[in-house]
């Protein structure tokens, strides 16, 4: 006799319009990631998790603000400067400064650091310092012979991150920006 509940279906017979392979709902940010901006006398030890990269930015009232185009930029009076951010496992720091042990975050690299940055691959453990204690100061990245013990944390998508740190809003679902007006305070300086 046959069971209609629990046959295997024909390829043929296969219901047509289910979307199979959806990805879970990315939920929010993880509080504890942050853009690192290494500042004078620190000395990072860290390893790549993933690709630098790299953005046109502008510095404006106080932040680094990520360049929307000149055609609906509201910053774009201030000179533009490229930052690159890349995603690392860092000791010793966390994304806010000294801290003990292990932590994830999205080091911002300075394009005096970039060439040395852009020749890492996943995997390489590298140092990040300042060349002195001038706040101004080249930012340098030194690749780092010492072999990472620990498995490599899973790499993550730096692009949240700095549109939260630079301020920014996330784009809608869907092609191209859809360009808010600043809030006024940003205008003010
Ligand atoms: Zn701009």
């Amino acid at each position: 006799m046959e069971s209609t509940g629990h046959r295997s279906l024909a390829k043929e017979e296969l219901p047509m319009g289910i979307l199979w392979g959806v990805d879970p709902p990315e939920g929010d940010l993880d509080p504890e990631i942050g853009v690192l901006a290494v500042k004078p006398g620190w000395n990072v030890l860290a390893r790549v998790l993933g690709p630098l990269t790299g953005v046109l930015t502008h510095w404006h009232s106080g932040f680094t603000r990520v360049c929307h185009g000149a055609e609906t930029c509201p910053f774009h009076d201030s000179p533009l400067r490229w930052r690159g951010y890349m995603p690392i496992q860092c000791h010793g720091y966390n994304w806010k400064g000294p801290k003990q042990g292990s932590h994830l975050a999205v080091l911002m690299v300075l394009p005096t650091a970039a060439k040395a940055a852009k020749t890492l691959r996943v995997g390489d453990c590298f140092t990040v310092t300042r060349a002195s204690s001038n706040k101004r100061s080249a930012q340098v990245i030194v690749r780092s012979e010492q072999a990472a013990q620990a498995k490599l944390p899973e790499c993550f998508d730096v692009k949240p991150y700095v549109l939260k740190a630079t301020r920014d809003f996330l784009p809608p679902v869907g092609p191209g920006l859809t360009f808010e007006e600043p809030p006024e305070d940003r205008l003010d300086h």
